[in-house]
């Protein structure tokens, strides 16, 4: 379960979040949607712990991630929207380095194989991270969320990259660790994979929530009844849509 009450974060006097709150539950896929500089990267770095939030609080499955950082992290996994990898380690050396930080070695022989496979990294397992594709380092970073055992999964544009083959696997990737009772929140552009993906979506606008709920719930608000999701996240996130009376958040 991931918890954000009423999170702020500034960059010094710029408020690149306001006042944010959402939870995300076990067996839910999330999506953090929003146009450019909406805040979403900056929700993502708060949650994993990169950034200090300014105001508010963060929970990973109960572990505050300011006052219980080792605790929120040891149950978390963050992918984010270019992967930090180490360079001089083998694809191999780096899922095993992952697995030792997060002290799953006992089930890593196992894993490893399963998702060398899956991820299409079998022919590039003793190959340098820094001889890798962009797309093979976003299947690495996402092979290594999976190898430690993580009950909140945060990924930031995740299908950016990845080759269709990857992204169907990611998909499929998605609804399994949903079926294991994983909370997943995932922001991105792709508004028809969000709108097939995702169990609800938190619509982020200058910092500010500005809708919130299932593609059912924001058409009815947005008096949208037919619309797809681009078409209400355009009707919300147009601008000056944070001004006026605006629409309700849930
Ligand atoms: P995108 O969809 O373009 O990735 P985003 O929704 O992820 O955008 P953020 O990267 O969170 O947006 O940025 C939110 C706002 O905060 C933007 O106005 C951005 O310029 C600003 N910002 C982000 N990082 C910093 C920083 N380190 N210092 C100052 N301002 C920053």
């Amino acid at each position: 379960m991931l918890q954000v009450a009423n999170l702020v974060k500034d960059y010094k006097r710029f408020r690149a979040v306001d006042q944010v709150s959402f939870q995300v539950s076990p067996g839910e896929i999330v999506g953090l949607l929003g146009p450019n500089g909406a805040g979403k990267t900056t929700i993502l770095r708060c949650v994993s712990g990169i950034l200090r939030p300014t105001f508010g609080q963060v929970l990973v499955c109960g572990h505050d991630v300011v006052q219980d950082q080792a605790g929120a992290k040891s149950r978390l996994a963050y992918v984010p929207e270019v992967p930090n990898l180490y360079e001089l380690l083998t694809v191999e050396e780096h899922m095993k380095f992952v697995a030792m930080c997060f002290q799953t070695m006992d089930v890593f022989e196992s894993l490893k194989e399963e998702l060398l496979e899956r991820y299409d990294l079998t022919p590039k397992r003793n190959s340098l991270v820094a001889t890798l594709s962009k797309g093979m380092r976003q299947k690495l970073a996402v092979a290594c969320a999976l190898i430690h055992r993580a009950s909140v999964f945060l990924f930031d544009e995740p299908m950016i990259g990845i080759d269709p083959a990857g992204v169907a696997e990611f998909k499929r990737e998605l609804a399994r660790t949903r079926e294991l009772g994983g909370s997943i929140l995932i922001s991105t552009h792709l508004l028809d994979t969000a709108e097939r993906l995702c169990d609800r979506v938190v619509i982020m606008a200058k910092g500010k929530i500005v809708a919130e709920g299932t593609l059912d719930d924001l058409r009815h608000s947005s008096h949208l009844e037919d619309a797809d999701l681009e078409q209400v996240f355009l009707s919300l996130t147009e601008e000056d849509s944070n001004e006026g009376p605006g629409l309700p958040v849930r």
